[in-house]
């Protein structure tokens, strides 16, 4: 596979003027991987300036979470594509890595810029990068810029009437729908006015390659290939045919697992390849040319993407969410000594539970798992093997293609207990219940548990019965150290 860029040395600053008004115009790429609807990149090309894309492997500043290995996959996926697309459109994609701050601030003076823009972001150690980067470069006279790109609604602008955040989806989610729409979504640019002359081809980039990011030792990505296309062309596809073929029975049909039923948007939606704003404008205008029971469809599906923007405004107000209970009595949980035979016997899909087990083996094949399933197997983690919500989340950070900073942890405690508007702790989901409701003829699991039936198939590792008792005990100490 061709790369991306040939590596050169790093050019000399542009005819060692320093920054200028007149300068070219840096769009710094994150979880935005996208030309269309991207306001930073809309922006850049409105100034009339060349434009300078730039996207950064930040595994070094402090604070950023490494990526998981299925994360690292798209990401490869991702920026190949971002890269042949702004290609077509006359722009080369400058890829660098190391901590963000030096390499944005070296960047932008190699080339004389005179603005840089980016979307923004919501976790607290990229925020208070951007906020560093945004200080020191204005005050070197570049013009720095941010815009809303990646949520519906700005976290600090939705506030109960006691001026605080809000702790339950129904009331936030009504607030949100209470104002006016989202704004409409940006066009994808028709070109874009790339560097050109000396410094165009000469800027220093490294190869996508190098970064490693796709497994090759062993290759485990091969089932993840089969599911999955990264890239923005992709992402309209899936929901312009989810929209097409799916949405009228989405709100009966979303919970069934052997179906494909959902729009499988959440890894485009995690890159920013696509953006809410552009699924909530196509979903709203199929919205009302729908009738009954589809019109109703509609709005169940744009609720869930107003618990991703709830998960994104709650790792915004609290931002150890990955780390640190929501509901504090939980500190108090008397989590069990670490069972590794168990916790392994999960991550293997070998727990003799058959629903736990499909999901599970679906997403080590494919990077992902149905969202019923994930609340399944996330409550056998915490409730029948009592092992710690966090092991589940490190777990689904690694393994995920969808992996994201607010949902995954989110979730997670929110399956526990431990969290906002979360599932009560006593409501220990069944799996041979769920697998009889939600997977009723047992298609889902025979497609993921090939041997399921056979004596090839574990014994159940433990008994449903008495490891909800136990939970339930060490609920109710939680109750009693409040
Ligand atoms: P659809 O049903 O088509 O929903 C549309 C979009 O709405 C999704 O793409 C997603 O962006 C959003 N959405 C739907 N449900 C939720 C939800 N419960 N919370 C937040 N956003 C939601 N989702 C992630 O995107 N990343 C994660 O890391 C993640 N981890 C999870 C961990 C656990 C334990 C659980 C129970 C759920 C998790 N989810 C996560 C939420 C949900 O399972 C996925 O978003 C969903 O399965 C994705 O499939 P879809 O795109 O077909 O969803």
């Amino acid at each position: 596979m061709p790369e991306l860029t040939t590596a050169r040395p790093a050019s000399p600053a542009a005819s060692g003027d320093g920054p200028s008004g007149d300068g070219p115009s840096v769009v710094w790429f994150r979880d935005d991987l996208r030309l269309s609807d991207n306001p930073a990149l809309h922006a850049a090309i409105e100034r009339g300036r060349s434009v300078v894309v730039v996207y950064v492997l930040d595994e070094q500043s402090p604070g950023i979470r490494p990526l998981g290995g299925a994360a690292r996959w798209w990401l490869h996926g991702s920026l190949r594509s971002l890269a042949a697309s702004l290609e077509r459109l006359g722009a080369t994609l400058t890829l660098r890595r190391g901590p963000a701050e030096p390499v944005i601030t070296e960047l932008a003076a190699s080339v004389g810029a005179g603005a840089v823009f980016w979307n923004r972001r919501y976790g607290a150690a990229e925020r208070e990068i951007d906020a560093r980067l945004k200080a020191a470069l204005s005050s070197g006279g570049i013009e720095t810029r941010s815009f809303a790109g990646s949520l519906l609604f700005e976290p600090w602008t939705i506030r109960t009437g006691q001026d605080r955040p809000y702790s339950v989806f129904t009331p936030f989610w009504r607030s949100c729908t209470s104002g006016p729409p989202p704004r409409m979504p940006h066009p994808a640019p028709e070109a874009i006015p790339g560097l050109g002359g000396d410094l165009g081809g000469d800027l220093a980039s490294d190869r996508l390659g190098d970064w490693a990011l796709e497994p090759s030792h062993p290759d485990w990505a091969a089932g993840l290939r089969e599911a999955w296309e990264p890239g923005e062309a992709s992402a309209h596809h899936l929901l312009n045919s989810f929209l097409r073929d799916s949405l009228d029975e989405y709100a009966d049909a979303r919970d069934v697992p052997a179906r494909a039923a959902t729009s499988r948007l959440a890894p485009h939606l995690r890159w920013g390849e696509i953006s809410p704003f552009q699924v909530w404008h196509a979903t709203d205008a199929a919205r009302a040319r729908a009738t009954g029971p589809a019109a109703a469809s509609a709005t169940r599906f744009l609720t869930e993407l107003g618990w991703r923007e709830f998960c994104y405004h709650t790792l915004f107000h609290a931002p150890e969410l990955a780390t640190v209970n929501i509901r504090r009595e939980f500190d108090a949980f008397p989590w069990p000594p670490p069972d590794d035979r168990a916790l392994r016997a999960w991550q293997q899909g070998r727990t003799g539970y058959p629903l736990v087990d499909a999901g599970m083996r679906e997403l080590w094949r494919t990077g992902s798992m149905h969202n019923r399933v994930r609340m399944v197997v996330a409550s056998f983690l915490t409730k029948n093997l009592l092992i710690d919500w966090r092991e589940g989340e490190r777990w689904f950070w690694d393994t995920l293609v969808d992996a994201d900073p607010a949902s995954n942890p989110f979730n997670w405690q929110w399956v526990a207990g431990s969290g906002a508007d979360a599932a009560p702790y006593f409501r220990v989901f069944n799996p041979q219940l769920q697998a009889a409701r939600f997977d009723p003829n047992g298609e889902y699991i025979r497609a993921n548990v090939p041997e399921w039936g056979t004596d090839a198939y574990p014994v159940p590792i433990v008994d449903l019965g008495e490891t909800r008792r136990a939970a339930l005990a060490a609920y109710e100490h939680v109750k009693n150290t409040k």
